[in-house]
């Protein structure tokens, strides 16, 4: 199963470059409330890591679990926030690997409403470009794609290639 070749979509020297743009802007953001940085597991994981290197100002970090894909289809969407620290009066930034349909990032961006925070931003690496339900955009997108599943930097088939350093396509 991992050995199926990947086509190489955006390398990791792209990944990089874009991540470290993307730090800057946030570190150029609202100054008035403290810093919260939230990965959505697993997938947002590595672009997470990433990008809080690149953010030159104060922060804390917590993570919250997502869940809605079994191998490449979508199912029903799980989202569980047990693990978050408080949010109160704290601008938060949600970072995730990939803004497909939106309902993940919405739904996580209407829950924190309830945490008291001074606002909610959100970031993604990768963002597809689809008719979506939803009017709500990312404030941060790294890279807009086609509508092909995609592989690596987080991103997983059936759990495996997360640790892939680039984002590909599986089997092309
Ligand atoms: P959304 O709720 O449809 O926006 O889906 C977002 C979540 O689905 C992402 O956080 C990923 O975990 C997963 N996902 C969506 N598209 C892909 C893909 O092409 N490859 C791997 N995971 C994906
Ligand atoms: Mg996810």
């Amino acid at each position: 199963m991992t050995d199926r070749p990947v086509r190489t979509l955006i390398s990791a020297d792209r990944l990089a470059a874009r991540v470290r743009e993307i730090g800057a802007a946030v570190t150029d953001g609202p100054t008035d409330a403290p810093l919260t940085v939230l990965g959505v597991m697993t997938g947002g994981l590595l672009f997470l890591a990433d990008l809080v290197r690149a953010v030159e100002r104060p922060l804390q970090l917590g993570v919250l679990h997502a869940r809605s894909y079994e191998g490449t289809t979508s199912g029903p969407l799980s989202v569980n926030l047990d693990t978050l620290p408080d949010l109160r009066g704290r601008r938060v930034l949600v970072v995730d690997d990939i803004f497909d349909t939106g309902q993940t990032l919405t739904r996580i961006v209407a829950a924190l409403a309830d945490r008291g925070p001074a606002s909610v931003e959100t970031a993604v690496i990768l963002s597809k470009r689809i008719d979506r339900q939803t009017d709500y955009v990312p404030d941060h997108v790294g890279f807009e794609i086609g509508d092909e599943f995609v592989v690596g930097y987080g991103l997983d088939l059936d759990g495996e290639y997360r640790n892939l350093p680039y984002v590909g396509v599986v089997g092309a």
